[in-house]
């Protein structure tokens, strides 16, 4: 398998704010050239009206549309993700389809009552990013709390870790991307 480019595809907002940072952050980590798509409505499909909030799932199909060989396709949406079973996530990929979707919706500290935090906010996106292509890239949660692969339940667990594999799971990144180190 061979991957050639990362294409980020923003719904409803373009998040211009955060796409040069985020954008030289997952080139260097990842190798590989990163395509950012005009933002594109969501469906109202997509929509739970009982809980108000959007099914995570539904973006990863949503995002074969976008896809062409060799991609890792990455949705980013404004609004609150959800699975069933789980009150809400922060992401969501699929190592089968090499498609994956965040949420920023609870990576502002806005959400928490706090005052806003521009770096905080590109930060905790990176790490939720890095993780979801980690998944696509066919790696599982990691015990190391510091490593992005570590699993966030809650905006401490995202704060904690870095948005850098730890060497383990960067074996596996490499590996998977077909790079020799
Ligand atoms: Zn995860
Ligand atoms: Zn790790």
């Amino acid at each position: 398998m061979f991957y050639k480019r990362i294409v980020i595809q923003p719904y409803e907002k373009d998040f211009s704010s955060i796409k040069p940072i985020l954008t030289e952050r997952l080139e260097s980590i990842f190798f590989l050239p990163v395509l950012w798509k005009k933002p594109k409505p969501i469906p109202s499909t997509a929509f739970n009206p009982e809980r108000q909030q959007f099914l995570g799932s539904f973006f990863l199909e949503d995002l074969l549309k976008e896809k062409q060989p060799g991609d890792i396709v990455l949705g980013i949406v404004p609004y609150d993700l959800y699975e069933p079973g789980l009150n809400f996530v922060f992401g969501v990929a699929s190592s089968l389809t090499k498609t994956a979707v965040i949420s920023t919706y609870r990576l502002h500290n806005s959400f928490y009552g706090l005052p806003e935090d521009f770096s905080l906010f590109v930060d905790r996106t990176t790490k939720e990013a890095v993780h979801e292509i980690g998944h696509t890239l066919g790696l599982g949660h990691c015990p190391n709390p510091e490593c992005v692969m570590h699993f966030s339940n809650s905006i401490q667990d995202t704060d904690r870790k870095s948005y850098y594999f730890c060497p383990v799971c960067y074996e596996k990144v490499k590996k998977a991307l077909g790079i020799n180190s």
